[in-house]
C-alpha cells in the first residue's frame, strides 16, 4: 500500500526543502516538492526530489559488515558489536589518544547525532575530533567566533530585502546555498533584478550564478581578502563609512580602515586580476546603496587566505552599516535555540590544543582534517591506531587522498557507521549500516542558524526501521556502553542519562522546577523528547506550560507544514556573545595576518601560474550521492580551461590530459570553455569512485576523477589549518605526453 503525501524536509543540504513523499513499506517511492511548506514553499532539486534511489538504492548497506581473513562479510548486530568490544576498548585504554573521529556532514543534520554523540564521544574521550568544518567553513566560523562570539550565529544575507548583493566564491544556482539556507536561491536572485536591484559574483569562473547576475567579476582563485582590503581602502578614502545600526557597539573600525588603506585599488588590482576601476566603482556603490550585503562561501574559505576574506566580508558589512538591518546582514533567531540564544559564551573556542605531529590549532573542539594522515601514519607517543567514521567519506573528502587511504589501510582498528562500502568503509572492520530515511525524525536543529526566515518545521519518522535496522542512537548506546565497560548498558537507560542532563539545561533555561520540565515532556523518549526540551526552552517555546501560547513539539505536529515567524528582526546586542558583549571588528590575529598577505602581493600577482579550483554540481552532494545519482556523461567531471590556455598547450576540446600538482597527479577528460578565466583550471570534487572492495556499482562504472589527490595535506591556512583546495598549482599536459603512473590512470 502506498501512502501519499507524507510531509518531509529534506536532509541533503541547507536549502532545507519541504517534499511531500509517497512510499510503500520499503521507503520513498515519489517525491514532488511541498508547495505548502512555509519556508521553502515549493522549491526542491533533483538532489532531493532523488531520495527514493538513494533510500532504495540496492548497493546501500542493510546489515552489519566484519572483516575476518582479510575481507568484509555479513554479519549480526551482535557479532558486529562483539567485535567491536574485542578490539576498540584495548587500544584506548592505556592512551585515549590513540583513538580518532571523524563526523561527516550528513550526521550535523541528523537528531540522532546531535544528542547522543557527545556521550559516546565523552566516553571515546580523545581529543582528535576531525569534521569537514576543516575543509569548507572553519575561516567563517572563526570570523564569526572573533566578531560576534560564537561559530555558529553567522550573519546571512538578507537578500529578499536589499538592493545590491555581493557573492564571492558560491555558486548558489548549484549548491543551493551553504551556511545560509535559503530555498530557491535562483528565484530570489530574479525577483531581486526585478526590483531594481543589483546581483555581482566574483568568481574565477563564470558559473551558473555569475551567469545571472548584473556583474561578474572573474577574480584569480585566493584573491577575495585583495579584493575586499581594496573596496576597504576606497571607503577609507572616501569617509563613506558608516556603522549604522551597529553604532556604538564596534570597536576598532578605524584601525581596520587604516590598516586597509594602503591596499588601493592599484596596489590590488594585479593579485585580483580585475581593473582598479571596476574595484573602485563596485566599493562605491557598495557603500551608496540604501541596503546592501557581501555573502562569501566556499571559494573564500578554502584557499591561503580564507580567515583574512572572512572576516573582511564581516568588515565591509559592518563599516557599511548592513549589520543587523533589512537587506543587510542579520542573524537569525533558532526556534530550537543555540548558542546565540543561549546564556554565556564568550570563550574563543580555538588553539586549546594541538594536533601531535604538525602542531596545527584546535578549533570549535576539532582539528583540522588535513592532519588525520600523519596522526595515523607518525609513529609516538599518541600515535592514532583507532579509527571511527560516522558518515563521513575522508577518503575522498580531505587533501592527500593517497595519503589519507594509505593511513587508513594501516590502522589496527576502524570502525564505520555508514550507509555505503566506499573508498573509506572499504577500510574499516566493522560497518554499521544506518537505517532507511524516513526512520527517523527530522529538525536542523543546527541549520536553524542559518535559516532566512525564522520557522519551525518538524518531520516525524514515516517508518518504523526494516527488519534488521537499528536506528543509529541505539547503535550510539550499544558503542557508548562497550566504552565504559557496560556492555549491558540498555538504550533505556542510556536514554534516561542523556535526558537527565538536557532536563537541568532545559530546566535552568526555561527557569522551570525540573520536575515541571520532566512531566511536561513525559511520556515522549528517545530523540522526540530530546528534541520538545529544546523547542520549549528557546525563544519561541512554551516554557514548559508557563506559555500556553508558546512552541513544543506538540504544536509542530499540527502544524505539519511547518510554522513561519516571519523574516529576521535585528538582534543586537543581545545576539552578541563576546567577552565585552560588543565587536571588535579589528582582532589582533587577523589584523596581524595582513602583513601575510602584504609579503605575499608580488608573488601572488605572479602571471605565469597555472592554479586549479574546485566546483560542485547539481545532482552531487560532496561524495555520497554518485550511486544513486551517477553522472550522466563523463564530460561532467571534465577539466575546464580556458580557450588561450588549451591553445597554448596544443590542447583541444575532448583530449584526455594529466594533471598535475606538488601531491600528486590525475588524469581527465579536457573540456575547453571560455567560461573559467585564462589561467585557471577547475574539476568537480568527491569523485574518484576507483580502486578494490567498494560496493557502489553504479559510482564505479562512471568512477570521474579524485580531485583531492591533488590537493596538498602539508599545505593549509595558517589560523585555522583549513585545507587549501582553491588555488592550487597545477601543470597539464597531453596524456600521451606525460608519463603516468598506474594509480592516477
Ligand atoms: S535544494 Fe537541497 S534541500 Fe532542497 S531538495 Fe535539493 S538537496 Fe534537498
Amino acid at each position: 500500500m502506498v501512502h501519499r503525501d507524507v510531509r518531509r524536509i529534506c536532509p541533503l543540504c541547507e536549502a532545507t526543502c519541504g517534499l511531500l513523499v509517497d512510499l510503500d513499506k520499503d521507503g520513498p517511492v515519489a517525491l514532488r516538492p511541498n508547495p505548502d511548506d512555509v519556508f521553502s514553499a515549493g522549491h526542491a532539486c533533483a538532489k532531493g526530489l532523488g531520495l527514493a534511489a538513494t533510500d532504495r538504492d540496492p548497493d546501500r548497506l542493510r546489515t552489519p559488515m566484519v572483516r575476518e581473513g582479510g575481507r568484509l562479510r555479513a554479519a549480526t548486530w551482535a557479532e558486529a558489536f562483539a567485535a567491536v568490544a574485542r578490539r576498540l576498548p584495548p587500544l584506548v585504554a592505556q592512551d585515549r589518544r590513540a583513538a580518532a573521529v571523524y563526523t561527516g556532514n550528513p550526521a550535523a543534520h541528523h537528531l540522532d547525532h546531535t544528542f547522543y554523540l557527545p556521550a559516546f564521544l565523552g566516553a571515546l574521550g580523545t581529543p582528535n575530533l576531525f569534521s569537514p568544518a576543516s575543509l569548507d567553513t572553519l575561516p567563517k566560523n572563526l570570523a564569526t567566533m572573533l566578531l560576534y562570539g560564537t561559530g555558529l550565529g553567522v550573519a546571512l544575507p538578507d537578500l529578499d530585502r536589499t538592493d545590491l548583493v555581493l557573492l564571492l566564491g558560491t555558486n548558489p544556482l548549484v549548491s543551493n546555498g551553504s551556511t545560509v539556507c535559503m530555498p530557491g536561491f535562483g528565484d530570489r536572485l530574479a525577483a531581486l533584478r526585478a526590483r531594481g536591484g543589483r546581483v555581482v559574483v566574483a568568481d574565477p569562473a563564470r558559473t551558473r550564478t555569475a551567469e545571472v547576475a548584473d556583474l561578474h567579476l572573474p577574480v584569480r582563485p585566493n584573491s577575495d581578502a585583495h579584493l575586499l582590503l581594496g573596496m576597504l581602502s576606497v571607503i577609507a578614502a572616501d569617509g563613506s563609512a558608516c556603522l549604522g545600526a551597529a553604532d556604538g557597539l564596534v570597536d576598532g573600525a578605524d584601525e581596520v580602515l587604516g590598516l586597509a588603506a594602503p591596499f588601493t585599488p592599484e596596489v590590488v588590482a594585479p593579485v585580483v586580476g580585475i581593473p582598479p576601476e571596476t574595484i573602485r566603482d563596485l566599493a562605491r556603490s557598495f557603500a551608496a546603496a540604501e541596503r546592501a550585503v557581501a555573502h562569501a562561501r566556499i571559494g573564500t574559505c578554502t584557499q591561503g587566505y580564507g580567515s583574512l576574506a572572512n572576516w573582511l566580508v564581516e568588515v565591509l558589512n559592518i563599516v557599511t552599516g548592513r549589520l543587523d538591518t533589512p537587506g543587510g546582514a542579520m542573524f537569525a533567531k533558532p526556534p530550537g535555540g543555540g548558542p546565540t540564544t543561549w546564556p554565556g559564551g564568550g570563550k574563543l573556542l580555538t588553539g586549546r590544543w594541538h594536533s601531535r605531529v604538525r602542531g596545527l590549532p584546535e578549533s570549535l573542539g576539532e582539528l583540522p582534517a588535513a592532519c588525520l594522515a600523519e596522526e595515523i601514519l607518525t609513529p609516538g607517543e599518541g600515535q592514532v591506531r583507532a579509527l571511527v567514521t560516522i558518515a563521513g567519506n575522508p577518503a575522498r573528502s580531505v587533501p592527500g587522498s593517497e595519503h589519507v587511504e594509505e593511513a587508513l589501510a594501516s590502522l589496527d582498528f576502524m570502525l564505520s557507521l555508514d550507509t555505503y562500502l566506499n573508498e573509506t568503509t572499504r577500510h574499516a572492520d566493522v560497518v554499521l549500516p544506518a537505517p532507511g530515511l524516513l526512520t527517523h525524525g527530522h529538525f536542523d536543529l543546527t541549520l536553524n542558524h542559518f535559516q532566512i526566515r525564522d520557522a519551525a518545521r518538524w518531520s516525524p519518522a514515516a517508518l518504523d526501521p526494516a527488519p534488521g535496522e537499528l536506528p543509529e542512537w541505539h547503535q550510539l548506546a550499544r558503542l557508548t556502553g562497550i566504552l565504559r565497560g557496560d556492555p549491558d548498558l540498555t538504550v533505556t537507560a542510556f536514554d534516561d542519562e542523556v535526558a537527565d542532563q538536557a532536563i537541568r539545561r532545559a530546566a535552568k533555561l526555561a527557569r522551570r522546577p525540573e520536575d515541571v520540565v520532566r512531566a511536561a515532556v513525559e511520556p515522549r523518549r528517545g530523540p522526540e523528547r530530546l528534541l520538545d526540551l529544546r523547542l520549549r526552552s528557546g525563544p519561541y517555546g512554551d516554557r514548559f506550560g508557563e506559555d500556553p501560547s508558546g512552541l513544543t513539539l506538540a504544536v509542530l505536529e499540527e502544524h505539519p507544514d511547518g510554522i513561519d515567524y516571519g523574516p529576521l528582526r535585528p538582534r543586537l546586542p543581545d545576539v552578541l556573545r563576546t567577552p565585552t558583549g560588543r565587536i571588535d571588528v579589528a582582532p589582533e590575529v587577523l589584523m596581524a595576518d595582513v602583513e601575510r598577505l602584504r609579503a605575499g602581493l608580488e608573488a601572488d600577482a605572479a602571471p605565469d601560474r597555472l592554479v586549479m579550483i574546485n566546483r560542485r554540481q547539481r545532482r552531487g552532494m560532496n561524495s555520497w550521492l554518485h550511486n544513486a545519482l551517477p553522472h550522466r556523461t563523463d564530460a561532467e567531471s571534465a577539466l575546464l580551461m580556458h580557450p588561450d590556455d588549451a591553445a597554448s598547450r596544443d590542447l583541444v576540446d575532448g583530449d584526455e590530459v594529466v594533471v598535475r600538482s606538488g601531491a600528486g597527479q590525475v588524469t581527465a577528460e579536457l573540456r575547453v570553455d571560455d567560461a573559467i578565466r585564462p589561467g585557471v583550471v577547475s574539476l568537480p570534487h568527491g569523485w574518484g569512485h576507483d580502486g578494490g572492495g567498494l560496493r557502489m556499482r553504479r559510482a564505479t562504472a562512471s568512477p570521474g576523477t579524485n580531485v583531492n589527490a591533488l590537493a596538498d595535506d602539508l599545505v593549509v591556512e595558517p589560523l585555522t589549518g583549513i585545507a587549501i583546495f582553491s588555488g592550487i598549482t597545477v601543470e597539464v599536459e597531453a596524456h600521451d605526453h606525460a608519463t603516468v603512473p598506474a594509480a592516477a590512470r
